[in-house]
Formats: structure tokens, sequence, C-alpha cells
């Protein structure tokens, strides 16, 4: 069985060897306060595109979604996707990517961005996040977004905070009722929600709800940091295995006590050995949820 992961980020080397000054540089304090803080460790790991293929190729990941980041500018939005298309024209058969959007703008801005990630060989928009990037369900930038990723068939991937936790450093919320307004104005739009929905998740036990997210999709990236492995049980009892999305956050340490170096064994050997999984949901969270998503893998 191939196995796809469906939530990793990719970055260019430039970036990787000075992130605090090339961040400061291209004005984007989020960013650098979270993978680069000056008052406390990163947990933020890099690869090269030749380590990203060595640490798939040892954990058995044939593809991975090469998502965008969350960039507070256009400009960094644009370049991000060119690293990206690199990626995609150097190994084809093993990265799918997702465009960096910024959908702050006006909708022209937005559809501009959109087909010029198209014409790059992106498949997907995401990770966007609504409070870092200042938009949401009302924006008319959303809007022009979700009805071109509708018409091309093309899934978003938000960022999602948990909802309740402690208050990590760069932990900015993004609204849960808000996911459902998004879910609502566009019922066609496939949305793909980071870090297991923020716990969205359970209001699907409420049917009206359930109805009304029925094209939203959970990723499991940066569980180890979350959450304990039963949550795949539990999740598959409240939502369906068919809406969980495996993703690493690769090349996020997601084991930071352990992990020196970013790779996907780790969190993988896990989900094997403790999420108790039977194969045929391990199949469908691996590699036949995100697969039928993309209408071709
Ligand atoms: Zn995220």
């Amino acid at each position: 069985m191939k196995i796809i992961d469906s939530h990793s980020h990719c970055y260019s080397a430039e970036l990787a060897t000075a992130p605090r000054a090339w961040a400061e540089s291209h004005h984007e304090p989020h960013w650098a306060d979270l993978v680069a803080p000056l008052d406390r460790p990163s947990i933020q790991g890099w690869a090269t595109m030749e380590q990203s293929l060595a640490a798939m190729d040892a954990a058995g990941v044939q593809q991975t979604v090469l998502l965008g980041w969350y960039w507070q500018n256009e400009a960094t939005c644009r370049w991000q996707n060119e690293v990206i298309a690199g990626w995609l024209q150097a190994a084809p058969e093993r990265f799918i990517g997702f465009a960096s959007i910024h959908p702050g703008g006006t909708a022209a801005s937005v559809i501009a961005q959109c087909e010029h990630a198209l014409s790059l060989g992106l498949r997907g928009v995401g990770e966007l996040h609504s409070g870092i990037q200042h938009f949401d369900s009302s924006s008319v930038g959303w809007h022009a977004l979700a009805d071109w990723c509708v018409a091309h068939d093309w899934p978003i991937n938000l960022h999602a905070t948990e909802a309740v936790g402690h208050d990590h450093p760069g932990s900015v919320p993004t609204p849960l009722n808000d996911f459902l307004r998004m879910a609502e104005a566009h019922p066609e739009l496939k949305l793909i929600l980071a870090h297991w929905g923020g716990g969205l998740a359970f209001f699907e036990l409420n049917p009206r709800l359930r109805k009304a997210l029925k094209n939203v999709y959970y990723d499991t990236s940066a569980t180890p940091l979350l959450y304990e492995p039963s949550i795949f049980r539990r999740m598959i009892e409240i939502i369906g295995v068919e809406k969980i999305l495996f993703g690493s956050d690769f090349p996020l340490r997601v084991y930071p006590r352990t992990q020196k170096t970013p790779d996907y064994s780790m969190f993988i050997e896990t989900i094997q050995n403790e999420a108790n999984l039977s194969p045929d949901e391990f199949a469908a969270v691996m590699q036949g949820n995100i697969q039928r998503l993309l209408g071709k893998a």
C-alpha cells in the first residue's frame, strides 16, 4: 500500500539557512515568531527536497501534498508557489502541490493568484489561516476563492487552532463557528480542516451540523503534539473514517523530545501500533480518502 501524506510543508534553502532574517526581510513577523523565536527553542525542522524524499522513502510514503504557508503578504504566497512548483518539476510522481493564497484582497486579486497557481501545476489551496491572513466567511476574497475552488474542484486546507488548550506562543484563534459558515455558504466546497479541525468534529454529533459539514474533512497533522493516539478511534466513531486524512506537518518535529531531525516514521509507527485501526481503516486514512478527494492522485 502506498501512503500519501496530505499535509506537509516545503521551504527553500535560502529561507532554511537564516529563517529569522529571511522573515524580517519579507515582512512575515508571525512566521518568524512561530519557527524562529528569540525567547524559546523552536520545534521547527528543516529538510531539503532530497532530505524530504529520503524521509518519505524511509517511512513508505509514496506521495506528499506540499502545502503552502499562510503568509501575511500576497508576494510571499506567490514566491512560495514557485518553490512548490520547483519541487513538483523535480519529482512529479512524488509531490502534489497546494497553493499559498492570500484571500485578504479583492476578488480579482484572489482569482489572479489562483489562475497563476493552476498554471504552475498546483491542485488545491492551503494551508490558509483566517486569523493570520485576516479573512473570514464574509470576506469578498474568501468568497471569490471558494467559488473558484468549487468551479475547479480544488480542495482548500485551512489551519484550525484547537478551540481549547494552553496558550502556546504564536497560536492565533480560528473560530469554529466561522468554519460552519464557510461550509454552509459553499456546500460543494471540499474543506480540509487541519489538526482535526480544532474540535469542530465533535459537533458532527448534531445531525443538523453533520449535514452542513458533509464536505468537511479533517487532517491529522501535528497529532503527537496535541492528542493521544486514541483520537483516531474516537474520531472514526464521531465523523466516520472517510473524513479523516493522514497529515504529518513534516518537517515540524512533532516529537520534539526525541526527534532531532524531522521524519515521517515515528508518527506512522505510532498510528500502526497505537491507533487501533483495521487494515481497511488504515488504508482509507493513509491513502484512499485523499485520492478520492483529489479525483486522481
Ligand atoms: Zn497548521
